[in-house]
Parts: structure tokens; C-alpha cells; sequence
């Protein structure tokens, strides 16, 4: 008899954890795994911020899928498309050969994440940028020292809007004033050079995380100059800045929009259920209802109560692994339970906070904890090894610049 043919579309936290579970389970020797990804390369989202700040590199955060993939799974860069989609069958466009492929399987699992939501407000798309890639990352950190260059030429102020107060728009602002106020400390041009604008139509920024995350970073942000405008939505954004519904208008060359999120519009082209918000319902055991065999899991899964994180994404992928193998075995499967390890966030270059356990924590220490985490929490131990000596190497020659400077003027 064959092997079951296990076929895992998205490279992200959800698919590449499963894979890595499964391919080294002891069911490994009965599957043949597959993954699929539209991106070559794996992203933890989580250090995303700290490009902007030099604070980390692409290969640390983006390692190749084909590196932290075990050996034992296939990998095929190439984009879901619509079209012959059922149960177990799936159309990938591959991308080194720009040819069709119909892939057949046993078992599905789905983790295609969340793209950008604009919401349909008008001027969004065109007048906004988002923040979800490396590419993204790379440039909004150009447009920071572009918005600085003239500003140094003409004396005007540049102006910068991040939309949305969760986690992403506040960590994204706190590292946006950083990089902002190092490219004008470089040209000698005070603070108030820049505005940088934080809209949410929430009255209060990290509604979802501990009350003491919610003031550590409520101070970081004034530390920072950072106007906030809460408790007013977006009625539109424009070339001149974002129109408020309270009919303010907040002048802004550059606008990141990091309000809303929603599942891949790639699942429309399935068969199964979705709720309001384009989510995949699934079972407590991240089956997919109606469907034996296939399982949806991260960004694009509705599991209870359960957030759209990294944490939860990573926690699901064992549980589906084992789920499969578990299957194989005609054993019981594993259920779900949505809980929460936590929450951690940089809030500039060199700080952050976390609130681990009910035990929250901020500045050095809070940056030292969730670098800690990440290391232990990046897919593989060889790239954790490797990332873990490069952050030392960068803190040793830090500090060792922070002293040499004084000796070298004395
Ligand atoms: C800037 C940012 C910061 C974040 N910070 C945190 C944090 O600090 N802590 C935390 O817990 N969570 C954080 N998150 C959320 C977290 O990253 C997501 O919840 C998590 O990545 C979800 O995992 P996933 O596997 O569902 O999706 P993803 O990790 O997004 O993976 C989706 C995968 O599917 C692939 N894909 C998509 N469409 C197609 C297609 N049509 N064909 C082929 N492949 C496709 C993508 O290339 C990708 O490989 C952050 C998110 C962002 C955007």
C-alpha cells in the first residue's frame, strides 16, 4: 500500500509547524508530506517591526522554507489558485515554471493566513501601505529616511499616520519614532521635524492585552511624541494625509494601515462553510466540519475564542500533526482548548514589555524576555543557533562602540 499523502498549503507558523510535527512523528514513515507556499521563504511575523531598526536581518527572521523544512517533506513554491478545488484536490501555480499542477491527497491541511482589510473605505488601497511582509518592512524603513532627506533639504515637516491602536499599529509606531528620530539626529534636525500620527476608533490603544502592557506602552508613546487619536474612525484616506469621521483631517505623506485583517480570498475557491468574516469554522479537533481529512488551522480558522496569533497557530500545528497521525492509528484525536501563554510586544529599539503567566515586565528586561522567547521559538534549532550568536555578536560590538566612542575623544 502507499503512503497517506498529507498536502499543507501556507509556509507560515500554522503549515511549517505542522510539517516540521508530523515529518518527525513516528508516523513519519507512513506519510508522504507536501507543503505548499507562494513565498519561498518562512516569516516570523513577530520581529517584523525590528527591520526598521537594523535591530535585525532578513535572514534571521525570513530563513528559506527549503532550510527549516525537514528533508523528509516535499516543498513546492507556488501560489493556491482558484479553480478545481474539492476535497483533497488543489490547483497550484508554480512558480519556477509558471505551469499548472493538480495536487491530490489524502489528507488537507489548510493555513493560508490573513491578508490586509481595507474595510471598502474609500482611498485605503491606493493611499495606504501595509505591513504584513519583509518587503513592507523594507519599504516603509526607506520611506522613513526618503520623508527625513527632504525634510533636511526644504525644512519641512514630513508627517506619518499609522492606522489602527492593537498590536501591530502601537509596536509599529514605537519603532517608527526610533527610526524617524535616528535619521534626524544623523542630519542634526530636532524631533519636531516629524509628527507621527496613531488612529484607532477605539477610545484606548491594546484593548485586548493586560492593563499594564496597555501603560507601559501608552508611556513609551508619549516618551516618543506620538499623537494619538482615539475614539474617531477613518472615514478615508487621501495623497494629503486621512480624512477622520468626526471630519478632522490629520495631514500625512505616509499612511500604514494596520486596522484589519482577513482570511486569504483564495478559500472562496473551496467548498467549505466560511462565517462573516471569511474564517473556516472548524471542530475542537481543527477538522473541518463535513470534511474528514481536512484541517484549517492559524489566521483563517474560527476555533473558539481563539485570537489570530502566532501563539495560537504554532499551538494548533501539534495538535494537527498528531491529529493525523492519530488518524493513521484509528486512535482518538487530540481537541483544542484555546489559552493563552501571554502577551509580548517591542516598544522600541532596545525595549519592550511582556506579560507572561499574570507577571508583566517592561524596558530591558521585557526586550531581553521576548528575544529569549522568539529564539526558543524560531522553527529550528540550527537557524535558533545561528540567529542566537548573531544577536550576541551584535550586542557585544554595541556595547563595545558605546565605549570606545569617549576613549577615542579623550
Ligand atoms: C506585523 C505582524 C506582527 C505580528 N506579531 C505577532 C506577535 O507578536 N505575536 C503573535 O502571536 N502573533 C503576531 N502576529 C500574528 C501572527 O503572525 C499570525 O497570527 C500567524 O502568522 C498566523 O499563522 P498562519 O500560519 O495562519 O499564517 P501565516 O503565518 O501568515 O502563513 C500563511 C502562509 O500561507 C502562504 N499563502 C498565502 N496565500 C497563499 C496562496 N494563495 N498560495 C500559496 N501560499 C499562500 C503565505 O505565503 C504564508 O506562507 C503578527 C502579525 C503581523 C502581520
Amino acid at each position: 500500500m502507499g503512503k497517506h499523502r498529507v498536502l499543507i498549503l501556507g509556509g507560515g507558523f500554522g503549515g511549517l509547524y505542522t510539517a516540521r510535527a508530523l515529518c518527525r512523528s513516528a508516523a513519519a514513515p507512513a506519510v508522504e508530506v507536501t507543503l505548499v507556499s507562494r513565498t519561498p521563504n518562512f516569516l516570523f511575523l513577530p520581529l517584523l517591526y525590528e527591520i526598521l531598526t537594523d535591530e535585525v536581518t532578513d535572514w534571521q527572521i525570513a530563513p528559506p522554507l527549503t532550510e527549516v523544512l525537514p528533508s523528509n517533506c516535499r516543498f513546492i513554491h507556488g501560489d493556491v489558485v482558484g479553480g478545481e478545488f474539492s476535497a483533497g484536490q488543489c490547483r497550484v501555480r508554480v512558480h519556477q515554471s509558471d505551469s499548472d499542477l493538480l495536487l491530490e491527497a489524502d489528507t488537507l491541511v489548510l493555513a493560508l493566513g490573513n491578508v490586509s482589510d481595507d474595510f471598502g473605505l474609500p482611498g485605503v488601497k491606493t493611499h495606504t501601505r501595509p505591513f504584513r511582509s519583509l518587503a513592507d518592512a523594507h519599504a516603509l524603513k526607506s520611506a522613513v529616511e526618503e520623508a527625513v532627506r527632504r525634510a533636511t533639504g526644504s525644512r519641512e515637516t514630513a508627517a506619518f499616520a499609522i492606522i489602527g491602536a492593537g498590536p501591530s499599529g502601537v509596536e509599529l509606531a514605537a519603532v517608527v519614532a526610533d527610526k524617524l528620530h535616528a535619521e534626524l539626529r544623523k542630519v542634526g534636525l530636532p524631533p519636531t521635524q516629524v509628527h507621527l500620527h496613531l488612529v484607532d476608533r477605539l477610545s484606548e490603544i491594546l484593548p485586548q492585552y493586560a492593563s499594564a502592557l496597555r501603560h507601559f506602552a501608552e508611556r513609551e508613546l508619549a516618551r516618543r511624541g506620538v499623537h494619538l487619536h482615539l475614539g474617531v474612525g477613518v472615514a478615508a484616506c487621501s495623497a494629503s494625509g486621512v480624512e477622520l469621521e468626526n471630519g478632522a483631517h490629520v495631514a500625512a505623506d505616509t499612511i500604514v494601515w494596520t486596522a484589519g485583517s482577513r482570511p486569504t480570498p483564495v478559500l472562496a475557491e473551496f467548498p467549505f462553510v466560511r462565517d462573516r468574516r471569511g474564517r473556516i469554522p472548524v471542530a475542537r479537533t481543527l477538522e473541518v466540519p463535513g470534511f474528514p481529512g481536512v484541517y484549517a488551522l492559524g489566521d483563517i480558522a474560527a476555533s473558539a475564542a481563539a485570537p489570530a496569533t502566532a501563539q495560537v497557530a504554532v499551538r494548533q500545528a501539534l495538535v494537527v500533526a498528531d491529529n493525523i497521525a492519530a488518524r493513521l492509528r484509528g486512535a482518538p484525536l487530540r481537541e483544542y482548548h484555546y489559552e493563552s501563554l501571554g502577551e509580548m510586544m517591542t516598544l522600541g529599539r532596545g525595549t519592550g514589555a511582556a506579560n507572561i503567566l499574570g507577571l508583566a515586565f517592561d524596558g530591558v528586561t521585557g526586550y531581553l524576555t521576548r528575544r529569549l522567547v522568539y529564539l526558543l521559538a524560531m522553527p529550528d534549532t540550527w537557524h535558533a543557533t545561528r540567529v542566537g550568536l548573531s544577536w550576541l555578536g551584535q550586542s557585544i560590538e554595541e556595547v563595545w562602540q558605546a565605549w570606545s566612542v569617549p576613549a577615542a575623544t579623550d
